[in-house]
């Protein structure tokens, strides 16, 4: 939470709390303090009794009666109300009773109000007061949230941010690392605005609208910004879901508002961040109708896009990394021409990431860029920043001057693994199981042909796991059925070792297990990888009829199946311990370093397996 949300919340406590107390004196004063109203009757027989010390008749209608109260006699409070009906004969009444009883009590006439500002404040005003205050700051909330203008009739406007020339983005093209071809694609938006001409006058049409697809942390808001860096026109920034407020028909004003200041700025960009949020797909989902709002906030953007034309120079850019999920109406050309597939970045990609964040950090020499790159597959642009922060974070916690090699690489495996836990407790005979279990991965993986290379193994508890090997995965844009076979006997190294050297298994095995499952799995029923099965793929990439959900295979195809996972895992199992049998020397050599020195690189386990 940010310190200016946190002073607005303290602001809404400290009045919720003001009309508590308000609410608390009304109800008080409402329900302790009312006059109680009695009739004419109590009142001449408790005048009878010498009880009344006063009666102050108002508007010749209402008599007010103060009592004979001993103990406080100064104070003049009224304690009973009652109607006199005809004064007249009231009066009269009165004054018979007096003389009767010698009383002294007082018949006193007021005309004019008693009822002063106090009272009435008390009975009307705090509650005119609370309505007031409680429309105003219902207002300010919502005007606040609005970014310019008089706020309780803001409601309506976007909530776009304008960056113009004198915003100065300071982002550009060189900032975003790798996506080459994606800056290709995106600089000729830069291009398209600032010479038109040069497209339009062979008869093309300038695109108006571009979609950046891509997993979360790949740059894609980096990219937009990089365009307003260099396009030098305004640039309208806003995420989706600021379009939709709680109120009805908010959004699809929010649309119109942000393209007739959009229009007036021309030439310019517009930025849609998370564009999922309006864009998705009509219809779906919409029993309770709910998703009105949604709805006719992306009616309205459909028909904004086609209402402008292609002259008037303003380009939409929209980010998502849910695509399936969009209305394939803002997909269709005249709106969205241009679809842009943001990847993870590839192994030389990672490099320039990690170039482009390291360059704001003080790094010694030994840091080896290309290891890092290739330590993180699949790691977005997004892992990458954060592997560097928290490298320098790991350096400075170790009071060092220069962040080194392996405050990248601890950083790295802190980010896969997690937290390490080396006070965690555990016992020496758990202990030898996981050294054992760890080494049997390393000592599978080493002798196979195809299984990734070993970086070091570890018995130090991390995350949810108590032990693990770190491989250099092959970056690889196919993988053949030997390679999944020997990813799969790796995986069951662990178990094997357990079994042939405790001569028991446990469930220390349940990740590998899973993995091992899903693999094996996929290579009969996606791949076509299993002879029994053959050349038949189940999978559809449309996710409509995912085939775990309804199995698009008979029952007898389905007892294949099984059977073939079955083989495929017992199989490498078989194998796995056969490659521990013949090496179980050093299975056991390395489990007893293990043991010893709870993490072994590279070299020493080179040393334990070339010997
Ligand atoms: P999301 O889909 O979750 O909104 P995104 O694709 O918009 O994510 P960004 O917000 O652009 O991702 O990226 C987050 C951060 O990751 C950036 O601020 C930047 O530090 C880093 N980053 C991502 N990609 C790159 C890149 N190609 N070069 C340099 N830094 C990058």
């Amino acid at each position: 939470m940010n310190n200016k949300n946190y002073k607005n919340n303290n602001f809404y406590l400290i009045y919720i709390m003001i009309l508590i107390i308000f609410l608390t004196i009304f109800l008080y004063k409402s329900f302790f303090l009312a006059t109680k109203k009695i009739n004419q009757d109590l009142f001449f027989i408790l005048l009878s009794n010498k009880k009344i010390k006063k009666v102050i008749i108002k508007h010749k209608e209402v008599a007010n009666v103060i009592l004979n109260n001993e103990s406080n006699i100064e104070k003049n409070n009224i304690h009973y109300q009652f109607d006199i009906g005809d004064l007249q004969l009231f009066q009269h009444k009165f004054e018979i009773l007096k003389n009767k009883y010698n009383l002294n009590t007082i018949l006193d006439f007021k005309n004019t109000s008693e009822y002063t500002f106090s009272n009435f404040f008390f009975d009307y005003g705090i509650f005119l007061i609370l309505i007031f205050l409680f429309w105003f700051f219902f207002f300010r909330k919502i005007g606040s949230s609005v970014s310019t203008g008089n706020q309780i009739f803001n409601i309506g406007k976007s909530k776009v941010k304008i960056f113009d020339e004198d915003d100065n983005i300071k982002i550009k093209f060189k900032d975003v690392a790798g996506l080459e071809e994606v800056k290709e694609e995106i600089k000729e938006i830069v291009d398209f605005l600032k010479n038109p001409l040069k497209y339009t006058k062979l008869g093309g049409k300038i695109p108006k609208g571009t979609l950046l697809i891509g997993p979360p942390g790949t740059g894609k808001t980096l990219l937009a910004k990089a365009v307003a860096g260099e396009a030098n026109v305004p640039f309208f920034s806003l995420a989706a879901p600021e379009f939709v407020e709680m109120f009805v028909g908010v959004g699809a004003s929010r649309v119109r508002d942000l393209f007739s200041q959009a229009k007036l700025k021309s030439p310019c960009i517009i930025f849609i961040d998370e564009i999922d949020a309006v864009g998705r797909a009509r219809g779906k989902n919409n029993i309770t109708g709910s998703n009105d709002e949604r709805e006719n906030t992306l009616n309205q953007l459909l028909t904004e896009m086609d209402g402008f034309d292609t002259n008037t120079n303003v380009i939409i850019i929209a980010a998502t990394n849910r695509s399936d999920i969009l209305d394939k109406a803002l997909l269709r050309p005249g709106r969205f021409d241009r679809i842009i597939m943001v990847d993870l970045p590839e192994l030389y990609e990672r490099k320039e990431i990690f170039n482009v964040h390291i360059k704001k950090l003080i790094i010694s020499e030994n840091v080896n860029i290309d290891y890092l790159a290739k330590q993180t597959p699949g790691f977005s642009g997004a892992d990458i920043a954060n592997i560097c922060n928290e490298a320098a974070l790991i350096a400075a916690r170790k009071e060092k001057l220069k962040i080194e090699n392996e405050d990248f690489t601890d950083a790295i495996d802190r980010i896969i693994g997690g937290l390490e836990k080396r006070n965690k407790i555990i016992k020496p005979n758990e202990k030898k199981r996981i050294a054992y279990h760890e080494a049997g991965h390393a000592t599978v993986s080493w002798f196979l042909k195809h299984a990734a290379s070993l970086v070091k193994v570890t018995i130090v508890p991390r995350g949810r796991s108590l032990g693990s090997a770190w491989y250099l995965p092959e970056e690889r844009q196919l993988t053949t059925l030997e390679q999944m076979k020997d990813e799969i006997c790796a995986l069951l190294g662990g178990r094997a070792a357990e079994e042939l050297i405790l001569k028991s298994i446990s469930t220390g095995a349940l990740i590998d297990l899973e993995k091992v499952t899903k693999q094996a799995k996929s290579m009969v029923v996606i791949f076509g990888l299993s002879n029994k099965i053959g050349n038949i793929s189940y999978y559809d990439s449309s996710g409509q009829n995912e085939y775990t959900l309804t199995k698009p295979y008979s029952e007898k195809t389905a007892n294949i199946i099984d059977k073939e996972i079955h083989n495929i895992i017992n199989e490498e199992y078989k194998r796995a311990k056969k490659i521990l049998k013949e090496k179980e020397n050093k299975l056991k050599l390395l489990a007893d370093k293990l043991l010893e020195k709870e993490v072994i690189f590279k070299e020493d386990l080179k040393k334990i397996f070339n010997q």
